[in-house]
């Protein structure tokens, strides 16, 4: 497989170790609801994982979730997003995580996103980021000042390679007057806090928390150890997170730590930013309550190449949407059709499928040869076989229409209350729910088991 590597600025061919790619991915800070901007994020890490595994790799990953050290600004200033919405809502920041780590999963849950082998979450590898940065210290790459310990960026030398940031021409980020940092570009590895903060540690350079960078080279080391052939993330954290990242890595092992750097680029709304303040700021749930399903947005995804901005608008995803459809239809025309296809044709639908996901992901294209077989070919069960091996990666649920006797969410929720209700003998709320059941065209038989729902 080829794949562009951001640090080289070329495609270049993955070669791993055993055939097991070992790769980290920059998780979600679980401070508010995921946005549909981060879950491109994570549908490009899904479709590359299953292509990888389509070629025959194995996978090692590793996904953080930041659930304490993300500040408002990438460099260090202001305060911490967890420590924000813990005020916001009025709640512990470990009540927040936990809340919003849920809807996380959820989400990729509704988008046949499959998740990395390991989930790791910042606050349960303190330990780790404290011995990484002592590590750091003993090889002299840090500093303390009043605020905390930081990265001395003049000590690296390789610093800026990702970016092209140099450390010579600071530009506007120049030092203010009062900040005790050597360099504009010095970071944090360990913050102090005020006595008032609740999520803090102790270590050996006083009570406080880790800066937000140190968190993924930890995890990463702990997961995969100092060879990792493939990080992702969103292309807004190359020029600072990912190059402190790097700083990090190779700083302490005194040599490249990760091969492979891929950046998927950003979801925009009507062509331009998304943001709350623009109200256009749209969670997966948006779009459910407008009447679409997740998938409707993964095949939405599928169309752009993850290096190319993807806008979204609403024409796009009901286009999508009718798309889908078509292509379930298609796909079920072929199910169960006598087999017709010569053994070099399906071969050939097969090695455009393979060239195009083993350029640099090109799914898009993949799509289009998948459109293809489907359109040009006879009906034929092979072609319906090899379409569903297809949808390893795509993961659209190919085959959808052949459930159609899936019992929907609301209506499993609905009957779970309702056991509960009869297992706190209140009938009459059980009944109650029994009608609505029926009124959304359901009904409801109790078993030894527990309960058995039927459409009417
Ligand atoms: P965060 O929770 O802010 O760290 O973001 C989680 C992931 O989503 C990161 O990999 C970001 O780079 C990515 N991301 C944030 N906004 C967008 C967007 N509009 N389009 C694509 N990826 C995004
Ligand atoms: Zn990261």
């Amino acid at each position: 497989m080829k794949i562009y590597n951001s640090l080289t600025r070329k495609k270049e061919e993955l070669s791993s170790k055993d055939n097991t790619v070992k790769m980290y991915t920059c998780g979600p800070t679980v401070y508010y609801f995921p946005h549909i901007g981060n879950m491109r994020a994570y549908i490009f890490m899904d479709l590359l994982r299953k292509s990888l595994k389509y070629c025959g790799y194995k996978i090692e990953g590793v996904m953080n979730i930041t659930d304490v050290g993300h500040l408002v600004s990438d460099s260090d200033e202001g305060e911490d997003k967890m420590e924000i919405a813990a005020k916001r809502e009025n709640k512990d920041p470990y009540e927040i995580a936990k809340f919003y780590t849920d809807c996380f999963i959820k989400d990729t849950s509704r988008l046949n996103i499959e998740l990395p082998e390991h989930i790791a979450k910042a606050t349960e590898h303190i330990g780790e980021m404290i011995d990484f940065i002592k590590k750091l210290e003993e090889k002299g790459y840090t500093y303390i000042i009043d605020d905390g310990v930081y990265f001395d960026v003049q000590k690296f030398k390789g610093y800026g390679q990702l970016s092209g940031k140099d450390l010579s021409t600071v530009g506007e980020s120049r030092i203010d007057e009062n900040s005790q940092k050597h360099h504009p570009f010095d970071f944090a590895l360990w913050k102090f806090v005020p006595e008032n903060h609740i999520m803090k540690w102790n270590s050996p350079w006083g009570v406080g928390c880790p800066g937000w960078h140190i968190e993924c080279s930890a995890m990463g080391e702990k997961y995969l150890g100092n060879s990792i052939d493939i990080h992702t993330g969103g292309i807004d954290h190359k020029p600072i997170h990912h190059e402190n990242e790097i700083a990090q890595n190779d700083a302490k092992e005194g040599k490249r730590v990760v091969k492979n750097w891929m950046h998927v680029e950003f979801l925009q709304v009507d062509g331009g930013k998304m943001s709350k303040s623009l109200g256009n700021l749209y969670t997966l749930d948006d779009l459910i309550k407008k009447g679409y399903s997740p998938l409707d947005f993964r095949y939405m995804n599928l169309l752009t190449h993850y290096r190319k901005a993807l806008n979204f608008t609403f024409e796009s995803l009901a286009s999508s949407a009718s798309a889908l459809k078509s292509l379930r239809n298609l796909v079920l025309e072929h199910k169960g059709a006598p087999n017709k296809t010569k053994e070099e044709v399906l071969k050939s639908y097969e090695d455009q499928f393979v060239a195009a996901i083993s350029d640099d992901l090109n799914i898009p294209l993949a799509l289009g040869v998948l459109w293809k077989m489907l359109k040009s070919e006879e009906k034929s069960n092979d072609i319906f076989l090899l379409a569903k091996k297809f949808d390893s990666v795509f993961s659209l649920d190919l085959e959808k229409e052949t459930k159609a006797d899936e019992i929907p969410e609301e209506i499993l929720n609905l009957a779970n209350q309702r056991k509960i209700a009869r297992e706190n003998k209140d009938y009459a709320k059980s009944d109650e729910i029994r009608n609505l059941i029926s009124s959304k065209g359901y009904t409801i038989l109790d078993t030894k088991e527990g309960f058995e729902i039927k459409k009417i």
